[in-house]
């Protein structure tokens, strides 16, 4: 392997000590801790792990978590009122609600009814639209932790070719504007593009986010690429896999992120930043 790793779970675990660090400092001056409004609704497995990850690691850095485990059959009405009510409770700076929702529920109104300012996971129309023109305000985790992860490169981001796989509202979409923002010339490949490979081969910076495994061939990519891989699958060993072929991706990149310890741990690190970002908004409006 000639690529240098680019390692999330080191990176999230630095981030999370400094969190740690200045929760501590600000509770040790008589300020409340950071609160955290976690909602999950009916018990999809996998989101029941997110969840309790998130929950950990509010845990370790000194954030405290509010629980809201509601069931499958929860109602629009239901859930938009658990929203307002955590919109203004003076003591809950951020509001997460774990996706995919239910059927009946559409995530769309969910994510517009929680106040920009306590949007952590960055969602929001109005959070979005803060970094399509510039100006971020909270903003969508995966794509932030990316972003910090590429700086640890030291790597000038300024005119470089980079490519997204995959325009997700989550992943992609943000991702490109992330990008934008720090200077790249950016191209989105999503399901109805042509010629993946080619443009595979043209990218200084490739990001891969389309959650189809092993989609990315190692043999189309530039030597010399930075190469981050979103995409999460479980392999049917157990194991997991990105959506880049890693080993032979690692002969010809200058960096690369690997599935698990990537990109993974920065999302919850960003979440968590994101959360401190909005408490102390929060204290200093109340100064
Ligand atoms: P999604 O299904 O909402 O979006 C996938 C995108 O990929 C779509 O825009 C689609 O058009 C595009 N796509 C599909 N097939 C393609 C192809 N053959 N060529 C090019 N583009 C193609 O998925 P998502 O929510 O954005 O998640 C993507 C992956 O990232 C999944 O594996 C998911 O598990 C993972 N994920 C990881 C994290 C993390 O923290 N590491 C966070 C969110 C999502």
């Amino acid at each position: 392997m000639t690529a240098k790793l680019l390692d999330g779970r080191a990176l999230a675990q630095s981030l999370q000590a400094q969190f740690q660090g200045q929760i501590a400092e600000a509770v040790a001056a008589g300020h409340r801790p950071p609160g955290l409004a976690v909602i999950q609704v009916g018990d999809d497995p996998a989101s029941s792990v997110y969840v309790s990850n998130k929950r950990n690691t509010c845990q370790k850095v000194g954030v405290t978590s509010f629980a809201h485990e509601l069931p499958a059959s929860t109602t629009q009405a239901e859930l938009n009122a658990l929203i307002d009510a955590c919109n203004a409770d003076p003591s809950i700076d951020g509001i997460l609600v774990q996706l995919p929702l239910p059927p009946q529920l559409s995530a769309a109104e969910v994510i517009a009814r929680i106040a920009p300012h306590k949007d952590v996971d960055g969602f929001h129309p109005e959070n979005m639209g803060r970094l399509a023109i510039r100006q971020p305000g909270l903003r969508p985790c995966t794509p932030f932790g990316v972003m910090k992860l590429i700086e640890t490169t030291g790597v000038d981001l300024y005119g470089i070719e980079a490519l997204v796989v995959g325009a997700s509202n989550i992943v992609g979409r943000p991702m490109a504007l992330e990008l934008l923002l720090a200077g790249a010339t950016v191209t989105v490949v999503h399901r109805f593009s042509r010629d993946l490979a080619g443009h595979v081969a043209r990218a200084d910076l490739i990001i891969a986010a389309a959650g189809k495994p092993g989609l990315i061939r190692g043999e189309w990519i530039k030597p010399g690429a930075i190469v981050l891989d979103v995409g999460i699958h479980r392999r049917e060993d157990g194991s997991l896999c990105g959506d880049i072929e890693f080993a032979a991706a690692a002969e010809r990149a200058s960096w690369i992120s690997p599935v698990p310890g990537g990109v993974g741990p920065m999302t919850i690190a960003m979440l968590m930043h994101n959360t401190l970002q909005a408490w102390q908004a929060h204290l200093a409006l109340r100064v």
